[in-house]
């Protein structure tokens, strides 16, 4: 995202700009992706920009802006567009501002039903039979009670629509931002956000004396059985490893997708011990699986994974924590493949 949708986002019109994005991407059916509300947060923003004058184009023609559509857009208009820390942390406060405007919202909600039942009940109380002036008195009260109450449920549905508003304005955005944290191939978390998670997750261990165990497994030969079968079944085995990984490394663990056919799992609060048993558990179950062509029911054989890990050192950094887990993976390709290797201690990487 370019430092100046970046600076409008956190602008005091962040709000309604965002807000506008989200409403005509609405209007025009698109899909809220992230990569999708940076453009229309572009389009929202610039006026008279040459991606505003395609989507104009676009839209004048009746040219539905798909997922395909909005990719070449971005690839075209938006070279530099990639999503990073200021569309989640924009996203973040004006999640944060949203939520508190609902909360104020349901409870002036609140106070207005309960403003209006202590009028009715003082409407019943007043309504006896009473004799002269003090009868007039009484019918006013109760015609201004009920003036009052009127006025409260128009004020009432109001907000009720407002709230309704706001909480489908909340939903995109939290799509956006779950959007921009997963990898769209295997639905797993990605690396970036994988990155922040672990440094998190770390801060938490040291503060907590909680150990974290850090896993790194890679596809075996993945690019030869890419070459021989093609990238479309090469990308169904991804998925099917992945949901194997997302399975069995699924919350308070964290799977995600490390790189091209790598992936990692973060085990907060589990040591070495525990973490080997699980990707012992990965590993025997992708190997089990005969794989087959889905439309001819070819044999496909099977995959295998090679897995690493590393129990962190107290205060290790996360660098360092990453290096060791790979020495480890790599320690698994070299004695053979399929199988899972303990990371060397801290000193013998540090001396290698
Ligand atoms: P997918 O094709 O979207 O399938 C999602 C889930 O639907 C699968 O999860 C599985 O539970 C079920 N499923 C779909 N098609 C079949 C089928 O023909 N037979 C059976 N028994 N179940 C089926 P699962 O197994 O975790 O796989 C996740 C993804 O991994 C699949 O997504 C697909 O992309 C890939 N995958 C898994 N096994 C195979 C396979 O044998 N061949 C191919 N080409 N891809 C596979």
């Amino acid at each position: 995202m370019s430092a100046d949708i970046q600076a409008t986002l956190r602008s005091p019109k962040g709000y309604e700009v965002a807000r506008r994005a989200l409403e005509v991407m609405q209007a025009n059916q698109v899909w809220p992706t992230a990569r999708n509300f940076e453009l229309w947060v572009h389009y929202i923003s610039e006026g008279k920009s040459p991606l505003a004058e395609e989507i104009d184009r676009l839209l004048a023609a009746g040219e539905p802006i798909t997922e395909s559509v909005g990719e070449a857009l971005a690839a075209h208009y938006l070279p530099e567009a990639r999503l990073n820390g200021g569309i989640l942390e924009a996203g973040d406060v004006l999640s944060k501002e949203l939520q508190s405007v609902t909360r104020a919202i349901e409870s002036a909600q609140k106070s207005s039903e309960e403003y209006g039942q202590e009028l009715a009940t003082a409407s019943e109380r007043l309504g006896g039979d009473h004799a002269g002036p003090v009868k007039a008195v009484v019918a006013n009260l109760a015609n201004a009670t009920r003036k009052v109450q009127g006025e409260n449920a128009v004020l009432e549905s109001q907000l009720a629509e407002t709230t309704a508003e706001l909480s489908r304005l909340r939903e995109s955005l939290d799509q956006v931002r779950r959007d921009a944290m997963t990898d769209g191939l295997t639905n797993l978390t990605n690396r970036k956000a994988f990155d922040e998670r672990l440094a998190e997750i770390c801060e938490q261990a040291d503060a907590g004396g909680e150990p974290v165990t850090l896993a790194i497994i890679d596809i075996d030969h993945f690019k030869g059985f890419n070459d021989a079968w093609g990238h479309q079944i090469g990308d169904q085995v991804l998925r099917y490893v992945a949901s194997v990984i997302g399975r069995l490394g699924a919350a308070p663990r964290l799977a995600a997708r490390y790189g091209g056919e790598e992936f990692a799992i973060i085990f907060p609060a589990e040591n070495g011990r525990m973490a080997m048993t699980v990707l012992e558990e990965i590993r025997v179950e992708i190997s089990s699986r005969a794989l087959k062509r889905r439309s001819t029911n070819e044999d496909l054989g099977t995959v295998t994974v090679s897995a690493g890990y590393a129990e962190r050192l107290g205060g290790e950094s996360t660098v360092s924590l990453v290096e060791r887990a790979d020495a480890a993976l790599y320690a698994s390709k070299h004695a053979g493949r399929n199988r899972t290797s303990a990371a060397p201690p801290l000193a013998a990487v540090a001396a290698a």
